[in-house]
């Protein structure tokens, strides 16, 4: 297993409860989320979402609760969910190896890993569970602005270094306006553009109506506990084999639909001092006097401190570093994405890849750390009694 966010920890925990298999994992735990996603944020996912699944239902955020005194609810704040998934860790796979792998060959009927520190090693299969932390997208207007300058939202910790700058944020998605919120209260001035008509918020009136105007029966007829897409949606896109029948066409515009960019209703506030400038792009940004001045598509110039891209993510399996360009190219891909069949398994016999990648198959889900459950269990089916 490449990888121990909740994906890798989930799967991990799951195949260790099959017997006959040999489980090993790399990689620092949560390490995306403790070091690419900023203090102070708050899990836009719901409390069941938010469970990293397990084989047996033992290691929920209530029996971390119950275990640690650690007492929070919904929204999550980030710290708290590393907490938990490390507390996870401790328990589902205690032996966890921190190596990060380099390189991932084919070697006969299956694979060599290769460690940082230059060890090797064999195994049958390989589950790739590396998340989207390489995937981070940088437009091209972007490309030629040294990092001082414009960077991605997912290399910052913390937004007290910019107190007293002023700072650009670039797009209308969860993450560009929760930076603009933590930018702001740190004391920097802030901008938010972006290209939509206007910033949709989750939970509006019909959402609230449908969650709690309509009493718990309805509630769960029309939302699954996967919490993924609005009412209804919700339901189909919690069965990723239903799903998958479906034509390709009406596969995307139901993954569109589902993941359209959106800002959690408790921002509305936080954001009531910043300008938010819609219906609006950047065409072009260059350096000015340790600076950048940027260019709006209306044609108006502002100079600021900073610009942060909240551009979002890209899936591109090649740009894993690990696996040998050979072994990257043989996999049957769609715009980036593996072609998945069964068990998440890549049209390379043994090679699995599991979380954001898997979305093209299985659907929107599966880049939520509340897919984890259908992933594991795929992997579990698909791989048990055949080793
Ligand atoms: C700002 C932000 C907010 C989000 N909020 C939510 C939310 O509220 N709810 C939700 O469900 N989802 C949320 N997501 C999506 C979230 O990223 C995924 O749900 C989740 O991280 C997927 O888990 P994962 O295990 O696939 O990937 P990750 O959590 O990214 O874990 C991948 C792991 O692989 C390791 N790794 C990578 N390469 C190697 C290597 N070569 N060798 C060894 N280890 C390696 C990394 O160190 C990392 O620990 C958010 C994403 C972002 C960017």
């Amino acid at each position: 297993m490449i990888g121990a966010g909740p994906y890798g920890l989930s799967a991990a925990a799951h195949l260790r409860a099959v017997k006959g298999l040999e489980v090993r994992v790399f990689g620092e735990p949560m390490a995306f989320w403790q070091r690419n996603m900023p203090v102070g944020m708050l899990l836009r996912s719901n409390w069941t979402a938010t469970q990293i699944a397990c084989p047996r239902g033992a290691l929920t955020l209530e029996a971390y609760q119950n275990a640690t005194g650690d007492r929070f609810s919904t929204p999550v704040p980030v710290d708290s969910f590393v907490r938990y998934g490390l507390w996870y860790q401790c328990r589902a796979v205690p032996d966890l190896d921190r190596r990060k792998v380099v390189r991932v060959e084919r070697d006969g009927a299956g694979f060599q890993v290769a460690l940082e520190d230059g060890e090797v090693c064999h195994s049958r299969r390989v589950i790739v569970a590396a998340g989207i932390g390489t995937f981070a997208w940088r437009p091209p207007e972007f490309r030629d602005l040294p990092a001082s300058l414009a960077s991605h939202t997912s290399v910052h910790r913390d937004f007290a270094e910019f107190a007293g700058k002023q700072v650009l944020v670039v797009g209308g998605g969860q993450s560009a306006l929760e930076s603009a919120a933590l930018l702001h209260e740190s004391g920097a001035g802030v901008e938010v553009v972006a290209r939509r008509r206007r910033i949709h918020w989750l939970q509006g009136t019909l959402s609230k109506t449908l969650h709690h105007g309509l009493g718990e029966f309805t509630k769960r007829l029309l939302y699954a506990p996967t919490d993924v897409g609005p009412a209804g949606l919700s339901q189909l896109l919690a069965r990723p084999n239903l799903l998958q029948g479906l034509p390709r066409g009406l596969r995307d515009k139901l993954w569109k639909r589902a993941v359209r960019p959106a800002g959690a209703r408790w921002l509305v506030d936080r954001l009531r001092e910043v300008p938010l400038l819609l219906e609006s792009s950047v065409v072009s940004a260059a350096p000015a006097g340790g600076r950048v001045t940027v260019r709006l598509h209306d044609g108006s110039e502002r100079t600021v401190d900073h610009i942060l891209l909240g551009t979002g993510y890209r899936v591109d399996i090649s740009k894993y570093a690990f696996l040998s360009p050979g072994l990257a190219q043989s996999i049957d891909r769609a715009n980036g994405y593996p072609r998945l069949r069964e068990g998440l398994e890549t049209s390379v016999p043994g090679l699995h890849i599991l979380g954001a990648p898997a979305v093209w198959t299985f659907g929107p889900l599966m880049q939520f750390v509340s897919g984890a459950r259908y992933a594991s269990q795929a992997l579990v089916r698909a791989i048990a009694g055949k080793n």
